[in-house]
C-alpha cells in the first residue's frame, strides 16, 4: 500500500517537497494532528498559521529541508511563539528571540508546526506533569509516552510531525523514544547550541532530534550542530557529515554490553530484545564483550542531586517579574512568593526544595561537593571502557512504557526509570535510542547506544546497520 504523506521520513518529505513543494505534506500532517491531538494531547500549541504568516513564500523552503514540518518541545524559544516549558509559571512568555536550533532549521527550509507537550520544565520520565494534562502512548493510550520529551516522541511516533526536537537532561530525549518506538539521539554535550533551550541543569542539557528514522537523525544533526557564540558551553569542533557515517558496516566494530545494566530487575522481555539487538550487530560483523562501569549504582543519586542543584538555580528567575505569570501580592515578596507556589507544580517545587537543601550551607560539602566527586568517578568508569570499546549498548529503559498513574505518586519509582539513560547525562556522552522489538503487548522496546564524546558516527554506523537489519520501523501505532 502507498504511504499517506503524513508517513513520510524526513528523508523522503525531503525529496517530495523538493520535486513538488512542501504544501500538500504540510497539509497532511496538519490534518493528522487535528484528528489526533484530542486524543494524544502530543501539542500544546500546534499553530501552523503562525508560521504560514511569518515565513512563507517559496523562497524560504530553499534550504535542505525544503519546507518539511517539524516540531519542537516547548522550552524551545520560538520568536513571537508562546514558550512554557509547560508550566503555570510561564503562561503568556512570548520570546523576543529563536533559539538558534530555530534559526539554523529556518535557515535550511524547515517549517515549524507548533510545540510538543513535556512535563514541567522538563522534570520527569512520564509527561504527567505537565500544566496541559497527561500525554497518551499511542501504542496504548492508558500508558504513559515517557519523558521528558513525550510530546516530541507521541507526534513522531503517531505520524502528527515529520520529525522533532526535544532535550535530555537525563534520558528525556531516549526514554520517551525508546517508550514510544522512535530513533531519539542526545548529542555529546557542546555539540549543539544551548542557546534558547530554557535551562533545566546547565551541565547536562543537550538539544537533540527524535525521528522515525536513523537517516532522518543524522540529516537533522547535520543542521543543528555546531559552534554557537551564544553559548560558551558549545564546542568549536568540525561538523562532519553524519549521513556519511550510515554505511551499513559494522565489521570490526567493538561493542561492550556492561554486566552493571544487566541486573534484577529489569523487564525479561526488554532484556531479551536488547540482548538479540546485540547477536544482531555480532552477526553483521561487530566484536561483542561484557564490560563494567562499576559506579553505575550512584549515578542516579548523584544525578538527582547535582541536577536538581543545577535546577534550582536556574528556575530562580521566575519570579513573577520579567517572565509569564504575576499573582498579585500586597507587596514584593508577597508577590514572588504567591507567583511561585501558584506558577509551579507540585515537581517542579520538590525539585527546587531539593536543590537549595542540598546548596545550603552545611550541605554543600555533604551531598552537592560530594556528588561532584563521584560524578567525576562515573566519567572515568566510561574512559576506562572506551579503551577497550568503541561503543556502548544497553537498554535505554529498564521497562516498556507503563500505565498513567502509575508511579506519579512515587517520585522514587520514577526516577528510577531513568537509570540507564543517566550515565550518559552525567558524563556528557553521545547516546542514542532505537527500537529493537516489541513486548508481546505490542509495545515498544528500545536499545541504546553509547560512544565517545563527539563519536556521534559511531552510534549512527552501528544504528543504521541495526535498524536496516530488523526493519521494525515499518511498524506502526493503530490509531
Ligand atoms: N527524567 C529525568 C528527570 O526527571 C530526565 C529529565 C530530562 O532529561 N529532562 O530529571
Amino acid at each position: 500500500m502507498e504511504k499517506q504523506l503524513y508517513e513520510l521520513t524526513l528523508k523522503e518529505a525531503i525529496d517530495v517537497a523538493k520535486a513538488e513543494g512542501p504544501w500538500e505534506i504540510i497539509r497532511a500532517v496538519i490534518d493528522r494532528t487535528a484528528l489526533l491531538n484530542p486524543r494524544l494531547n502530543a501539542f500544546v500549541r500546534f499553530e501552523p498559521e503562525h508560521f504560514l504568516k511569518k515565513s512563507r513564500k517559496s523562497e524560504d523552503f530553499k534550504g535542505v529541508l525544503s519546507g518539511a514540518p517539524l516540531s519542537v518541545k516547548d522550552n524551545i524559544c520560538i520568536h513571537g511563539c508562546e514558550t512554557t516549558c509547560a508550566s503555570k509559571i510561564l503562561r503568556g512568555h512570548v520570546p523576543p528571540y529563536d533559539a538558534t536550533v530555530i534559526r539554523k532549521l529556518g535557515d535550511a527550509g524547515a517549517f515549524f508546526l507548533g510545540q510538543c507537550n513535556m512535563d514541567e520544565f522538563a522534570f520527569g520520565s512520564s509527561c504527567e506533569t505537565s500544566a496541559y494534562g497527561a500525554v497518551k502512548n499511542p501504542w496504548d493510550i492508558e500508558r504513559v509516552p515517557g519523558g521528558s520529551s513525550g510530546g516530541s516522541a507521541v507526534a513522531v511516533a503517531a505520524d502528527m510531525t515529520i520529525a522533532a526536537l526535544g532535550s535530555d537532561t537525563g534520558g528525556s530525549i531516549r526514554q520517551p523514544a525508546a517508550l514510544c518506538g522512535v530513533v531519539g539521539l542526545k548529542p555529546t554535550y557542546g555539540r549543539v547550541s544551548r542557546y534558547g533551550l530554557i535551562a533545566f541543569g546547565s551541565s547536562f542539557d543537550q538539544i537533540g532530534p527524535i525521528t522515525k528514522t536513523v537517516e532522518d537523525s543524522a540529516i537533522l544533526m547535520n543542521l543543528i550542530s555546531g559552534f554557537d557564540p551564544h553559548d560558551s558551553t558549545s564546542v568549536n569542533q568540525t561538523v562532519p557529515d553524519y549521513t556519511k557515517a550510515l554505511a551499513r558496516n559494522v565489521k570490526g566494530l567493538r561493542i561492550g554490553l556492561p554486566k552493571e545494566y544487566f541486573v534484577e530487575g529489569i523487564d525479561p522481555e526488554v532484556e531479551t530484545k536488547v540482548r538479540e539487538a546485540a547477536n544482531v550487530l555480532k552477526q553483521l560483523g561487530a566484536q561483542i564483550k561484557t564490560i563494567s562501569l562499576p559506579h553505575t549504582a550512584y549515578a542516579v543519586a548523584v544525578y538527582y542531586i547535582v541536577a536538581v542543584a543545577e535546577a534550582s538555580s536556574n528556575l530562580g528567575r521566575f519570579d513573577g517579574v520579567q517572565y509569564g505569570l504575576r499573582a498579585p501580592g500586597k507587596n514584593l515578596l508577597e508577590m514572588y512568593f504567591e507567583t511561585r507556589n501558584q506558577g509551579f507544580g507540585e515537581e517542579a517545587k520538590r525539585r527546587i526544595l531539593l536543590g537549595n537543601f542540598v546548596l545550603s550551607a552545611g550541605y554543600y560539602e555533604a551531598y552537592y561537593r560530594k556528588g561532584q566527586k563521584v560524578r567525576t568517578l562515573i566519567r572515568k568508569d566510561f574512559e576506562e571502557a572506551f579503551k577497550e570499546v568503541d561503543l556502548i549498548l544497553t537498554p535505554t529503559s529498564p521497562t516498556p512504557a507503563f500505565k498513567i498513574n502509575e508511579k506519579i505518586s512515587d517520585p522514587l519509582a520514577m526516577y528510577l526509570s531513568d537509570i540507564f539513560t543517566i550515565p550518559a547525562n552525567l558524563v556528557g556522552i553521545p547516546a542514542m535510542s532505537l527500537p529493537c522489538g516489541f513486548t508481546e503487548k505490542g509495545l515498544p522496546i528500545g536499545v541504546q547506544l553509547m560512544a565517545k564524546p563527539f563519536d556521534e558516527e559511531g552510534i549512527f554506523r552501528a544504528a543504521f546497520a541495526l535498524e536496516q537489519e530488523i526493519r521494525i520501523y515499518k511498524r506502526k501505532p493503530k490509531l
